[in-house]
């Protein structure tokens, strides 16, 4: 017997173009118990009496699909869907609903042939999405069904009492609604997401020009700051080439000038040296031989003298006693000449002997007196003796004889000392002259060594120069400078005029100075942040670029899809008043009823965006929208609006309104709950023929009391509340059906 069953669950093969394969409802409100429901017709039927519940049902789909108005599923918070418990059964901690597609079609966007969508509240309020079992987020849920056309309207989703929503709604609530239906939504959360990406995008893209506004003057400033850098960088280039030149000249130079003044220092010294020994050698001869020259000379000459008197003695002597040999051989007389003669010398000899003052002139002055004396006497008595007198002559003629060669040999002698003591003197003179010479170049020399020692000194000086200045080089420019000593000598560096050097140090130093005044402290710093930022101007320009081209692609897609829904819209709406009129007319027997685009208006936009916490959130502003009113003629009747129908009018203007929407754009299925409850018997066959035709392209799950609907549908479902308030579902006939629906 079905009614012991709990559930039904038999596979059924799922017809064509079926997408509800089942739903199961755990804890869910009056569902205390896991329950199934397995769609096999194209139409299911829910039956049963009031308040076992059908309805739960209803909102067991919306539940599922995401609603998030807790006043549409009858409750106030996300707890009072959780079952409530019961004497029987304790409450529960969490409500879940689980529906089950047929995805073979790709219905849903996802690449498995049934998914599975599973929402779970529990008593906190916390909400749990899962797709095929994986948790999602509620907005994924959104977008997958909205991609099947299953909108978050609720057109297809008519509860009890809300047949006329349609009706009631505002004219802005209406066209969502004709808008989902016709899967504009799919379109209008691209768009609206867009929209959004679009404004992200502005912001990025002032975010980005403002950072860029922000470091453009701290661009420009390391722009300014890195071309004097270059400059400087350039200057001291020039300072490095300079310099170097400057430096391997003076080294050069230095060197050249130290080697010639040390050279030149050596060569004064040892020709000093030279000049002192040689000096030292004349005086060492100097009046040497020349102090006995004139002595010797007086020497030879005294014994000259003497020889020539000697000889003009004895020539005398003989003389006379050729004299005396000759008287004594006539008269034998002493004859006055010689007296006087004798006289006359012995006068003379005394007259010199007066003037003698030493001792050995005296007496060689008295032995010559003694000679003349005993001469005279001689004469004398030789002149008296005759016969001794030829004899003497004989003796004095040799004795003259041999005076007179005496005397040839003294002035043979004296000539000779003479001649030596000349040549002495000679050269004497010339060791004097050389002396003096000599004495002269070394007092040259030692001025030249004087200004040698100078030349010295100021080479010291310019050394200590060139150091500071290599030193000063190598912190302006690097230790590099210090390759002029490898270097070679630059030409000329020698020859050059010492006042090019003079330029070259001007030149240095003005470029020091314009360094120094460049004022460029850490470059390397400077320069590696001019880099990153201008890198990062760079990049901030190409996202701004960036940016601007994927806003235009947005807005482009905007367009497109403004474009897209706008045709579309206009199409379905076309069409939806075509089957409007027929559903319409069938329903009432005739008249009209169309659905009009009003004039634009201002109104306030609520829109869903989506937060920071993955959840949508609504934002409001102003916008000009043109919403969707209905007029309706009903026939035989002068009907101005809406507001004076019946409720049965209502009733059948709303489901003429749904069904001619569903006929256009046929939503995967369609739960109508006792959307029929206030038709009479005539309208609720006809609203049976039109479930029947409708199913043709939704299925279709229907919440009913009329038996014309019961018996439209292809499988029914009875709901049955016991004494423990659990309801219970199960698959019965329909004349069970009309029985428990009772
Ligand atoms: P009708 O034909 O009168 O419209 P129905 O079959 O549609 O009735 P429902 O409205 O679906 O009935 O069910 C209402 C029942 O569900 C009530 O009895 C209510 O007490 C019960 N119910 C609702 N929420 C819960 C809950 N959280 N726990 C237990 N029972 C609940």
């Amino acid at each position: 017997m079905l009614w012991g069953a709990k559930h039904i669950v038999v596979p059924r093969p799922i017809s064509n173009g079926m997408y509800l394969k089942s739903i199961e409802l755990i804890g869910f409100k009056s569902f205390g118990r896991k329950t199934a429901l397995q769609f096999g017709s194209r139409v299911v039927a829910i039956v049963g009496p009031n308040g076992s519940g059908k309805s739960n049902v209803a909102e067991g789909f919306r539940f599922v699909l995401g609603e998030q108005s807790m006043k549409s599923m009858r409750s106030r918070r996300g707890e009072d869907l959780i079952w409530g418990g019961s004497p029987t059964l304790p409450r529960g901690n969490r409500a879940g609903v689980k529906v089950v597609f047929d995805n073979s079609t790709h219905l849903l966007d996802l690449d498995f042939t049934e998914v599975t969508i599973e929402r779970v509240v529990h008593r906190d309020g916390e909400n749990e999405y899962l797709l095929n079992g994986t948790v999602v987020r509620l907005k994924d849920v959104i977008r997958l069904l909205a991609g099947a056309h299953i909108g978050g309207s609720g057109y297809q989703i008519i509860s009890q009492g809300e047949a006329d929503r349609i009706l009631n709604a505002s004219p802005k609530e209406r066209r969502e609604m004709v808008e989902d239906a016709l899967g504009l939504k799919l379109f209008q959360h691209k768009k609206i997401e867009s929209e959004r990406k679009l404004e992200e995008t502005a912001i990025n893209i002032d975010k980005t020009k403002s950072l860029r506004r922000e470091i453009a003057p701290h661009l420009k400033f390391l722009g300014a700051q890195v071309e004097k850098i270059e400059k400087a960088r350039a200057m001291r280039v020039e300072l490095s080439h300079t310099l170097t030149e400057y430096l391997s000249r003076e080294h050069a130079w230095i060197r050249a000038e130290e080697a010639r003044v040390s050279g030149d220092a050596e060569h004064t010294r040892s020709r000093v040296r030279e000049l002192e020994e040689k000096l030292k050698t004349i005086h060492a001869h100097t009046g040497v031989s020349q102090k006995e020259a004139p002595g010797r000379v007086r020497e030879l000459e005294e014994k000259l003298a003497r020889a020539r008197s000697e000889r003009e003695l004895v020539a005398r002597e003989l003389g006379r006693a050729e004299g005396a040999a000759e008287a004594h051989s006539r008269e034998r007389v002493v004859p006055t000449s010689l007296v006087r003669e004798f006289t006359d010398t012995l006068q003379d000899e005394l007259t010199k002997a007066l003037d003698l003052s030493d001792a050995s002139s005296l007496r060689e002055s008295v032995g010559r007196l003694h000679i003349r004396v005993r001469s005279f006497v001689e004469k004398i008595f030789g002149a008296l003796h005759t016969s001794s007198h030829t004899g003497e002559a004989e003796r004095l003629s040799h004795a003259l004889e041999k005076a007179q060669k005496e005397e040839v040999s003294c002035v043979k002698d004296v000539d000779e000392a003479r001649r030596e003591a000349l040549s002495l003197r000679e050269a004497e003179f010339t060791r004097e002259q050389e002396a003096t010479r000599i004495e002269s170049e070394i007092r040259t020399c030692r001025a030249f060594e004087a200004q040698a020692g100078n030349a010295r000194s100021e080479l010291s000086l310019v050394r200590q120069r060139f150091e500071e200045e290599v030193r000063e080089g190598v912190a302006l420019v690097g230790a590099g400078i210090r390759d002029y000593e490898k270097a070679e000598t630059p030409k000329g560096a020698l020859s050059e005029d010492r006042r090019e050097q003079e330029k070259r140090r001007r030149d240095i130093e003005r470029l020091k100075i314009k360094i120094e005044e460049s004022g460029i402290g850490n470059s390397d710093a400077v320069t590696q942040e001019y880099t990153q930022t201008m890198g990062r101007d760079q990049f901030l320009g190409k996202e701004v670029a960036d940016l601007e081209a994927s806003a235009a692609k947005l807005k482009d897609i905007i367009a497109d899809l403004e474009e897209t829904m706008d045709k579309k819209f206009t199409e379905g709406l076309g069409s939806i008043n075509e089957a409007l009129t027929l559903f319409f007319t069938k329903l009432f027997g005739g008249g009209s009823a169309k659905m009009h685009v009003e004039t634009p208006k201002r109104v306030r936009r609520v829109s869903l965006s989506e937060s920071e916490e993955d959840e949508y959130e609504a934002s409001e502003e102003d916008e000009l929208y043109a919403g969707l009113s209905i007029t309706v003629h009903l026939p035989r009747k002068k009907v101005r609006g809406l507001e004076v129908l019946s409720g049965g009018e209502r009733a059948l203007t709303s489901i003429a309104l749904i069904f001619a929407i569903s006929q256009v754009h046929p939503p995967p299925f369609l739960i109508l709950d006792e959307t029929d409850a206030a038709l009479d018997e005539a309208n609720s066959r006809r609203f049976a023929d039109m479930i029947k035709e409708l199913s043709k392209k939704s299925q279709l799950v229907v919440i009913t009391h009329n038996r014309a609907t019961m018996a439209a549908s292809g499988e029914l479902y009875g709901v049955t509340m016991g004494s423990d308030g659990v309801s219970t579902l199960l698959s019965v006939k329909l004349e069970e059906a009309e029985r428990i629906a009772k």
